[in-house]
């Protein structure tokens, strides 16, 4: 079988059998690629002995009939290329981290690569090992994950009649912003204050500079959007913020 090598992240670890595991990686050229690692658990097999875990960043080498295809691949070779010591280091980096290995795992489909993706993938983690507000990488990657998959909201005007004041709320449904207007028509909306929205549009534009607590209120705005997008919501936001924190009321 032909060999792929690839830079990779690992997304998920499943027990498979006695000795196996399934492992989710996001690869930066194949895109999301599931694969079988034999032994792994049983750790006799030299290539696999420093083992592989969650987050871990390096190179793999994988055996598949083709890429295109519902069957695992087998990884037959991984080296991790890079340490992030400092995500382990404080809980909360860990559960962003955990977070949006949980949202690209879902919303990424199998062996449809996007390398732009995945260089914001390792590029959050790097940022989420050193930083003191978790909040703020997971919020960056949040937007660059639904640029990715085509399905950004709009934030500069209402998405129902092209107002851009008065934005009160978010639709989901409808792809963004709600006006004043408009909103008692919407049943599926989200509350959402000002700064909230300065937050939201300025890390859109790539200017992430305000780290207010408005940062908890676009998380929550975000995540309502993913929720909608995945069909429920992502298991690990409630453990890096609670829900009753996600509205910010000025
Ligand atoms: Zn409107």
């Amino acid at each position: 079988m032909p060999a792929i090598r690839d830079d990779a992240v690992v997304l998920s670890r499943l027990d498979y059998s006695e000795t196996s595991q399934v492992i989710v990686l996001l690869t930066r050229d194949h895109g999301k690629v599931r694969a079988i690692a034999k032994g792994i658990r049983r750790g006799t097999k030299t290539r696999f002995a420093a083992g592989i875990d969650l987050l871990d960043v390096g190179k793999v080498v994988l055996s598949s009939r083709q890429e295109r295809t519902a069957n695992l691949a087998i990884l037959t070779e991984w080296k991790q290329t890079l340490s992030l010591s400092g995500l382990r280091e404080k809980l909360a980096r860990i559960q962003g981290a955990e977070y949006v290995a949980e949202i690209t795992g879902h919303l990424t489909e199998d062996w449809d690569p996007h390398v732009e993706l995945y260089n914001a993938f390792v590029s959050t983690l790097v940022s989420l090992s050193e930083t003191a507000d978790p909040l703020g990488p997971v919020v960056a990657y949040q937007l660059r994950l639904l640029e990715s998959i085509g399905s950004i909201p709009r934030f500069d005007a209402c998405v129902l009649c092209g107002r851009e004041t008065d934005l009160t709320h978010f639709s989901s449904l409808e792809g963004g912003m709600i006006c004043r207007n408009c909103e008692p028509g919407q049943v599926e909306k989200w509350e959402l204050t000002p700064s909230t929205l300065r937050v939201l549009r300025a890390h859109r534009g790539g200017q992430p500079g305000s780290t207010s607590g408005s940062l908890a209120g676009a998380f929550g705005v975000l995540n309502y959007h993913i929720t909608h997008l995945m069909g429920r919501e992502p298991l690990l936001a409630a453990r890096l913020l609670p829900a009753t924190q996600r509205r910010i009321v000025e």
